[in-house]
């Protein structure tokens, strides 16, 4: 049997693996392909997918976009994109400016209570256009602020605490169309963390391709609710572990493992896509 672990994040966002690090990983667990999707980047990707050829995994580009649709927060897996598509690249560049000037207004409503962090430390560790709070905690365990990431979120960065600040996010109906004229495939990230079920319909009337019925943090319950959702809608099926490498605790790569036959699937859809695209 051939697997696939399609969500996985690098330091190009909010992980701690190099692309190589994580590809040696792939390998290691016997991944037969391996796709990254670091949050509102595709900066890794050149480098994933050389780390994937040297180690003879196949390599598909994508990306995990923030976004909302009726005040719910949903994650949007790209899939094939063009990794040099000009609107894709543009938009991404304004979401990750918004990322780093939330990280400026963190950092102040720390030092507003009296936490003296600087900005320069949380970009140094971050060292990516798309740093998030992750990056804040970090920073706050390396200087000595705080005991451990789970404290930090806890006392500073989860809503309602001090320096906790709101993140201007795209559209999800918007979020599939910058997907879709990038040549790729929009799929919804793990539905059962974010309570999107009734938000489903709305987006495969803006055509969703797909959804992730397997993720580290499913139960086989949902995860059975979500292919039957998918058969329902005609949408494709996807997992991934969602690593972050040590960022959150232990590695997840390995915890998931998507049979091959899906990728299949979408690489027919994706191609398919491209004609339909071409033909317009
Ligand atoms: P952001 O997109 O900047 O709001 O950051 C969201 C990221 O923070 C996600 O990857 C979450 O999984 C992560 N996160 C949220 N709560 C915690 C926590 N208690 N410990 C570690 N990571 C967390
Ligand atoms: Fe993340
Ligand atoms: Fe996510
Ligand atoms: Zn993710």
């Amino acid at each position: 049997m051939k697997f696939a672990d399609l969500h996985l994040h690098t330091f190009f966002s909010d992980g701690t693996f190099t692309p190589e690090e994580l590809a040696g990983h792939g390998a290691r667990l016997g991944f037969a392909a391996l796709a990254l999707t670091d949050h509102d980047s595709v900066e890794g990707c050149a480098r994933m997918a050389a780390a994937c050829a040297a180690a003879g995994i196949e390599f598909i580009v994508g990306a995990e976009l923030t976004a909302e649709h009726a005040d719910t927060e949903v994650h949007i897996l790209g899939y094939f994109l063009d990794p040099e598509n000009r609107t894709l690249l543009e938009k991404i560049a304004g979401f990750q400016a918004v990322r780093q000037n939330r990280i400026r207004e963190m950092v102040a409503a720390l030092n507003q209570v009296g936490v003296p962090l600087q900005v320069e430390s949380v970009f140094a560790l971050a060292n990516c256009q798309s740093p998030g709070r992750p990056h804040v905690a970090r920073a706050l365990v390396k200087e000595k602020l705080i005991g451990n990431l789970d404290e930090a979120f806890e006392k500073y960065l989860k809503k309602g605490r001090p320096a906790w600040v709101p993140k201007t996010k795209m559209s999800a109906l918007e979020g599939v169309g910058l997907i879709h004229q990038a040549g790729g495939l929009a799929v919804m990230a793990h539905p059962g963390l974010n309570r999107t079920d009734e938000i489903i319909p709305d987006l495969v009337d803006a055509g969703l391709d797909g959804i992730e019925c397997f993720h580290t943090k499913h139960s086989t319950a949902m995860s059975e609710r979500y292919l039957e959702i998918a058969d329902k809608f005609h949408l494709l099926v996807t997992g991934g572990s969602d690593c972050h490498g040590f960022s959150k605790g232990k590695p997840l790569i390995g915890g998931v493992k998507l049979p091959y036959e899906h990728v299949e699937k979408m690489k027919d859809a994706a191609g398919r896509k491209t004609v339909e695209s071409l033909n317009r």
